[in-house]
């Protein structure tokens, strides 16, 4: 199994094996980042990756994930954005005792009743 040495930003260079890092691609922008556990200090490091290296990574063995943007992000957005007096009127309604019927029956606005 290949060494990969990697940069950890509290204790500096660490080895690691292919089998403790992993590539992350995003299939929308072809992005590439890289994470470990830093095997001194535990802390879950993340790196921007170029082609290049995300290459180099999957040819020593490196598994490569492929990741898709939340399908939210491409949802249209219409109607006025959600306030405070929203958020505490969900509370409200979720402490009530049949806020699911009522969500299911058309709702309506919510703190409308
Ligand atoms: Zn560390």
């Amino acid at each position: 199994m290949a060494t990969v040495r990697a940069s950890c930003p509290t204790c500096g260079d660490v080895e690691l094996t292919t089998r403790e890092v992993q590539v992350q691609v995003c299939s929308a922008t072809e992005e590439g980042t890289y994470s470990f556990l830093c095997p001194n200090c535990r802390l879950m490091v993340n790196k921007p990756a170029e082609q290049r290296v995300v290459e180099l990574l999957v040819s020593a063995g490196v598994k490569v994930v492929n990741w898709d943007m939340p399908a939210e992000l491409s949802e249209p957005k219409c109607g006025p954005t959600i306030t405070y007096d929203d958020l505490l009127a969900f509370h409200f309604e979720l402490e009530s005792e049949n806020w699911f019927e009522h969500v299911i029956a058309g709702g309506g606005p919510l703190g409308s009743r």
